[in-house]
């Protein structure tokens, strides 16, 4: 008779069981949803970049809300949703032009779609801020000359991302430049730039931006004279025996090959230098930076790329800067030389001497003798031709005695 009671209740069993079963992730989850919210910065400008994934596999996510607070009492939502989903995933972009300067979370709670309403939440920080980074440029010198070099060194009151360069490319050989990094931080940048032998004189300018970590830009233009200079013109005769430098191809195409590697080396990405540069060699400058010659009655012609300091023999050559040397070895032309690089693109080189007292990859400091004045190559007598080069251009050395680049 029992059984028989029992057997009115088997379909209210089933019809809870298949209840239970179709329902079942919302009475068995009590799991709550998982979020994960990334930001691109934690500091912000105009605009927070980011994205949410918030993701519920049993019950499903039946309410967000994303919103940011600051500890100013600044609040304002960002997304906020109802109804039962899986997942949701979102990117975020939240202009910030109207929200005051300051700190801030971003804050994004769910809550599943069980019974028990499981609560979660997720936080990130980040800071809103408005102020353009503010830049201290330096032009050294101020009013620099055809032939000859500047320096652009910026210093800016927070880190900061070298942005758009222009100068004039008749003028650099090129359109825009490279600031290099001197900190830890991010505050202290520097370029050099060489301007060419058939630049014009007159006015010309720069233009530089850097942004901060947020986004905020500064740029500034920069005028300055460029100076004209009168370059001479100098009558060279070479005895015979040396005059075949003049026109031997293979002689100089042997040298090229010879320096091909060490033109195709990217060179130190510190400054090596230090403050100003030391004349090499004590003597007396027997021809200038971008002299015009004429030797042998025009059988050539061709560009001074350096100064020549006439000096006896076998008197000591000392680095100018601190560098390594990246070339010491004897070229055709050139006679024996050594090439020091200093960083950043700048290197310098000492050529027609004696002897070599430096190997290639040594460190030299600022006034260690590197080798002896002599008459190696194309030189009619003992001398030191001494060049330095920024970028691969070669520009005025003197300056570089006079100015801290
Ligand atoms: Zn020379």
């Amino acid at each position: 008779m029992r059984w028989r009671r029992l057997l009115k209740f088997i379909p209210t069993f089933i019809l809870v069981g298949v209840a239970a079963y179709l329902f079942r992730p919302f009475y068995l989850d009590f799991s709550p949803p998982a979020i994960q919210l990334k930001l691109f910065s934690e500091r912000c400008g105009d605009r927070l970049l980011g994205s949410l994934n918030a993701m519920d596999d049993k019950a499903g996510i039946a309410e967000m809300l994303v919103e940011i607070r600051g500890e100013n009492g600044f609040k304002q939502p960002i997304f906020s949703g109802k109804g039962r989903r899986k997942g949701i995933e979102k990117e975020l972009s939240v202009d910030l032009r109207f929200v005051p300067e300051g700190r801030y979370k971003l804050i994004a709670e769910a809550r599943d779609a069980s019974i028990w309403r499981n609560r979660s939440s997720s936080q990130v920080e980040f800071v809103v801020d408005h102020t353009p980074p503010k830049l201290d440029v330096r032009l050294t010198p101020s009013s620099p000359k055809i032939g000859g070099a500047i320096s652009i060194h910026v210093r800016a009151s927070e880190p900061v991302y070298p942005g758009m360069t222009v100068v004039d490319p008749n003028l650099f050989g090129r359109s825009s430049f490279t600031f290099h990094r001197l900190d830890g931080e991010g505050k202290v940048f520097l370029a050099v730039l060489g301007l060419s032998l058939e630049g014009k004189p007159g006015r010309s300018s720069v233009y530089l931006s850097f942004n901060d970590r947020a986004g905020n830009r500064s740029d500034e233009r920069l005028e300055f004279d460029v100076r004209p200079v009168e370059f001479g013109m100098r009558f060279i005769a070479l005895p015979p025996e040396k005059a075949k430098l003049l026109t031997d191809r293979r002689l100089m195409e042997e040298d090229r090959r010879r320096l091909a590697r060490v033109r195709a080396m990217a060179g130190s990405e510190r400054k090596l230098w230090r403050g100003r540069f030391l004349m090499p060699v004590e003597g007396i400058i027997t021809s200038r930076f971008g002299e015009f010659r004429v030797y042998n009655g025009g059988l050539a012609r061709s560009r001074h790329m350096g100064v020549d300091i006439k000096a006896e023999e076998g008197t000591p050559v000392r680095a100018a800067n601190d560098g390594i040397v990246i070339f010491a070895g004897r070229l055709n032309v050139r006679g024996n030389t050594v090439i020091i690089d200093h960083g950043l693109g700048v290197r310098s080189h000492y050529c027609h001497l004696r002897s070599i007292a430096v190997r290639e990859g040594d460190e030299v400091g600022k006034g260690d003798v590197i080798g002896e004045v002599g008459s190696t190559g194309r030189a009619t007598g003992p001398h030191l031709h001494w060049a330095i080069e920024v970028n691969g251009r070669f520009v005025d050395p003197i300056e570089w005695t006079r100015y801290e680049f």
